[in-house]
């Protein structure tokens, strides 16, 4: 069959459906570079204007995932689980809740990304632990897992070169924001690291790559059918991303969280959203047949210490310095730290979370350009989420910075990206629904 590029995109732009050998013949042109990028970026306006049902979303995204390597967990008893997160601020969810899942006995192989933009990556998380390796090889990874349970690694440089070659594309072409496109992009990767059950956590507000509820649903459907059509176990849960979920931003700072949070020092939102996916890893891998009894094990995990104990496995597997487990402050220390006051008097309104996410970036804690170099020790501490009351003068923030330039611009940034005002706002909600293939139940 002669299939050309030109006759796709015109087929296409005319807003019809696409057949499975001409998504395969445009993911493979993407990934060997046999398709021009300026034909690869018409089409992909074109399915930004024009959409995608369920069974060409389906078909775009098993072809990106064919199109590298794809990894094989089946070496690992019981069922490899995974779970991903559409990225947020100060969301350290992995860091705590894959120690927790790994010690109630449900393998976690995990891949996992960098900062991206104004969100954090856990790669670069547990890079601020001194001697932390994420670069393992396919042999070590599962060997890892296979003895201790738990492992989280970068991802190997060919996987979903299909995706890698788009989303560059997309990136400039304003076509990011297209739900097929995210939604294959983001399963192509999932669906090639291997994992047998996948619980994806969609953000949803001002934080989020989608910031109405309706579409983050929306997205979160089209990525639990992608996955179930192809044959693994999944889930999401829309929580929100309105404000930080952890209290702490930036890396080693989200990492001292996490440890708190594992050390029983910290409860509050970022616990209660581990344990909310931490129970559907462990419904899904069939440890637990309800939420109730999936949090109690995670819960008794937490409580008598094997959280922290498997995290402590999983950095001296990785070379990365273990004694950061008692004690924190031999994680990477800031130079400057700067309390941040209220101008005003009254209630936290909202967050502008985006922008949050921006100035840790902009402060040293994310990369703007590829090359850049990560400064582990610096970020912020919030000391109130939307809804509290605050008196005038009141330290909302502490910022931890590499010199007083940067503790001026985040003293701005964040009395700025914080509204207090007058009246009496309620406090955000949490998780906001339970999406499965057929189901959406709103929480
Ligand atoms: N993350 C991805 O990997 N792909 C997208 O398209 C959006 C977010
Ligand atoms: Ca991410």
């Amino acid at each position: 069959m002669d299939l050309d590029i030109v006759s796709i995109i015109e087929k296409k732009k005319f807003g019809h459906e696409l057949s499975k050998e001409e998504i395969a013949f445009f993911a493979n042109g993407a990934a060997n570079g046999s398709i021009k990028d300026y034909q690869l970026s018409a089409l992909l306006m074109a399915i930004r204007l024009m959409g995608m049902n369920r069974r060409e979303t389906v078909d775009l995204t098993l072809s990106m995932a064919e199109s590298g390597d794809q990894v094989d967990l089946s070496a690992i008893p019981g069922v490899p689980t995974d779970k991903h997160s559409t990225g947020g601020v100060g969301d350290t969810t992995t860091l705590v809740l894959a120690p927790l899942v790994a010690a109630c006995g449900v393998p976690v192989a995990k891949m996992s990304g960098r900062g991206l933009g104004h969100t954090g990556g856990t790669l670069d998380k547990l890079e601020s632990i001194q001697g932390f390796r994420v670069g393992l090889t396919m042999e070590e990874f599962i060997a890892q897992v296979q003895r201790i349970g738990l492992a989280v690694i970068g991802q190997s440089q060919n996987l979903a070169p299909a995706d890698k070659a788009l989303y560059a594309l997309r990136d400039v072409t304003s076509t990011v924001d297209s739900l097929p496109l995210i939604a294959s992009s983001i399963m192509s990767k999932k669906l090639a690291s291997g994992a047998k059950a996948i619980v994806l956590d969609v953000k949803t507000g001002s934080g989020a790559i989608m910031h109405t509820l309706e579409n983050s649903i929306e997205l979160a459907q089209a990525m639990v059918r992608i996955g179930t059509d192809a044959g693994r176990r999944m889930v999401a849960l829309v929580t929100d991303m309105g404000e930080p979920l952890g209290s702490h931003v930036g890396n080693a700072l989200e990492v001292k969280e996490a440890i708190d949070v594992l050390s029983c020092r910290v409860t509050g939102p970022l616990l209660e959203v581990s344990l909310a996916l931490g129970a559907q890893m462990l419904i899904a891998a069939y440890a637990a047949a309800t939420v109730e009894e999936a949090e109690g094990k995670l819960l008794n995990a937490l409580r008598t210490g094997q959280g922290l104990e498997k995290l402590r496995d999983m950095l001296i597997a990785q070379g990365g310095d273990p004694r950061v487990c008692d004690d924190v402050s031999r994680l990477p220390q800031a130079r400057v730290i700067r309390e941040v006051p209220a101008l005003g008097e009254g209630f936290i309104q909202s967050m502008e979370t985006t922008r949050l996410g921006n100035l840790a970036q902009h402060i040293g804690a994310g990369r703007r350009e590829k090359t850049d170099v990560i400064d582990y020790s610096v970020g912020f501490v919030l000391h109130h989420r939307i809804g509290d009351y605050v008196g005038v003068g009141e330290p909302i923030a502490t910022a931890y910075c590499r010199n007083e330039d940067d503790a001026d611009l985040a003293e701005l940034s964040i009395q700025n990206a914080i509204p207090i005002l007058r009246h009496r706002v309620p406090p955000l909600k949490l998780v906001h629904a339970i999406v499965e293939e057929d189901q959406i139940t709103r929480c």
